[in-house]
């Protein structure tokens, strides 16, 4: 007879890999709120309403004071700034001899950020709350064009520092196209 060792109790969920963004810790729970309690079905809109209120809350600690309808897109931009000191992400620098590496062998003291991948779904729940809580898509700053472009050099950026693709997999014959290398 074997003794089998309990290891068959691997945690199948673990609790949020990568992308939280919490922000919990300030004081002793806020003492508003009380009546509006809409049992939310699924996992994505907790998530929002997560996300909004940490949002919110990054409002009303502004200095100076920052209302929801005089938002921009540069303040969506300082936000996402914000939370990258809560990054899990290492991304590394430029002189990083790690640079372009997805699995460096050793610990480089480069920055940890928050993975584009978080930003990007981030801002996509941001932006449907804000219509949700009565925001214009017309002014929505979530969907300005220096989020959108600030995303996307985020992404680039990454890619480059980590060695890693986030180009969609698609079923499509890489072109094998080799470039000419002038003599110098
Ligand atoms: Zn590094």
């Amino acid at each position: 007879m074997n003794l089998v060792p309990s290891s068959t109790n691997s945690s199948l969920d673990s609790p949020t890999s990568g992308s939280s963004i919490t922000n919990n810790g300030s004081g002793s729970g806020s003492a508003s709120g009380s009546g509006s309690s809409t049992p939310t079905s699924s996992r994505y809109e907790n998530q929002k309403r997560r996300d909004w209120n940490t949002f919110c809350q990054y409002l009303r600690n502004h200095r100076p004071p920052l209302s929801l309808a005089l938002c921009s897109g540069s303040h969506v931009l300082e936000f996402l700034n914000y939370l990258d000191q809560f990054g899990k992400t290492k991304v590394h620098n430029h002189p990083c001899p790690f640079f372009g590496i997805p699995n460096p062998p050793a610990p480089c003291p480069c920055p940890l950020r928050q993975a584009w991948g978080s930003l990007d779904a981030l801002i996509g729940r941001l932006r449907a709350a804000y219509e949700e809580n009565g925001g214009r898509p017309e002014t929505n700053p979530f969907g300005s064009r220096s989020v959108r472009i600030y995303l996307r050099d985020v992404r680039d950026y990454q890619a480059k520092a980590r060695g890693v693709s986030y180009e969609k997999k698609r079923k499509r014959p890489k072109p094998k196209v080799t470039a000419p290398t002038t003599d110098g």
